[in-house]
């Protein structure tokens, strides 16, 4: 390989299992140097590629993840990009779904993968998962067909699969499969190949720069419906001072209970300008309102159908389009149309 066409990779540790170490005090998992874990995976150094590594310092559990970390990993890559093939971010599994979907909003023209890993086991254990998911996702990072990289999409690697960032959730707290994508397929599949479905991956056909929004509101909350929900605690959120918008999680192609209460405080919610966005709590499957009696009063009064949008795609998304400061009738049809891969039409 020619020296001028080996492929670059910037790694970004910003915390997560995948670096951690057991605190002998305590027994608790906490995170370690980035150097560490480079040490535990020197079959990196195996591949021809000029990898960079860089700390977004504090390194966190992802638990501790908000939208201001959301704009320093994307402003970190948004200054290395044009030094890069791709980009690996090393992230704890359990908001990872929402970090790669709120970065999947916020990149226009993006044209170079920014690929999501971490792992269920930290990396210097014997049994780890974290060292083939670290390889693998660098591989897919650097992988380019006619001097194009071949996923130039948010998305993330996990247990052989590769999937839209913002398709996927995280399914199990202790599997090496932690992840899933229901409603949208893998874009990859690694085995003895990393199999690539060309079909399902994005292709920016624009030649624009790269431009990052950096803005998201937080002035949302996610409201799961449950039967027997109390309509005081209904009301009481509603209420909430300064609330632009609610993802209103509910029963199967996206039913509530018949009450009227229920109706008349979402319509008034609705007059006062606060976005209800209607996601299913199904893993799988679609909104679709108008098809049950329980559902046609939600979209009279006005309701975003977010149809198979995952709960982690919507919030973000709605954070997101708050943030750009839109108006309300314009946040609504950017909520259910296709922005990045998140829903189907
Ligand atoms: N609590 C950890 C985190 O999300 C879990 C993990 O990395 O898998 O940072």
């Amino acid at each position: 390989m020619n020296k001028k066409r080996r492929p670059s990779i910037l790694i970004i540790y910003t915390g997560g299992t995948i670096g951690m170490v057991q605190r002998p005090q305590t027994g608790t998992l906490a995170p370690v140097k980035f150097e560490q874990i480079l040490q535990e995976v020197p079959e990196l150094n195996k591949f021809n590629f000029n990898i960079k590594t860089e700390v977004l310092n504090p390194v966190i559990d992802s638990s501790n993840m908000n939208p201001a970390r959301w704009v320093k990993i994307a402003k970190r890559i948004e200054r290395r990009y044009n030094e890069f093939d791709g980009f690996v971010v090393l992230h704890g599994t359990d908001t990872m779904a929402y970090t790669a979907s709120a970065l999947s909003f916020m990149f226009d023209n993006l044209d170079k993968p920014i690929v999501f890993t971490g792992s269920q086991l930290p990396i210097g254990m014997l049994r780890t998962d974290g060292k083939e998911n670290l390889i693998t996702s660098v591989e897919i990072a650097a992988a380019q067909q006619n001097g194009k990289s071949i996923v130039p999409e948010v998305c993330i690697y996990f247990d052989s699969k590769l999937y839209r960032g913002n398709r996927t959730v995280k399914r199990d707290s202790e599997l090496f499969s932690a992840f899933r994508s229901v409603n949208y397929p893998a874009l990859a599949v690694a085995g003895v190949d990393i199999k690539y479905s060309s079909e399902f991956i994005f292709h920016p056909n624009s030649n624009g720069i790269l431009k990052v929004n950096t803005q998201f509101n937080d002035n949302v909350v996610i409201l799961k419906m449950f039967p027997g929900m109390n309509q005081n605690v209904f009301h009481s959120i509603l209420s909430i001072p300064n609330l632009k918008g609610i993802i209103l999680e509910t029963f199967g192609s996206g039913n509530v209970p018949t009450l009227r209460w229920l109706v008349n405080a979402i319509k008034r919610a609705i007059k006062k300008g606060i976005i209800i966005l209607n996601i299913t709590q199904c893993e799988g499957g679609r909104v679709i309102m108008g098809q049950y009696e329980t559902s046609l009063e939600l979209l009279n009064a006005g309701v975003v159908s977010g149809k198979d949008m995952t709960v982690e795609a919507a919030i973000t998304k709605l954070m997101f389009l708050l943030g750009q400061g839109l108006k309300t009738a314009e946040v609504k049809k950017y909520l259910n149309i296709n922005l990045r891969g998140e829903i189907s039409e």
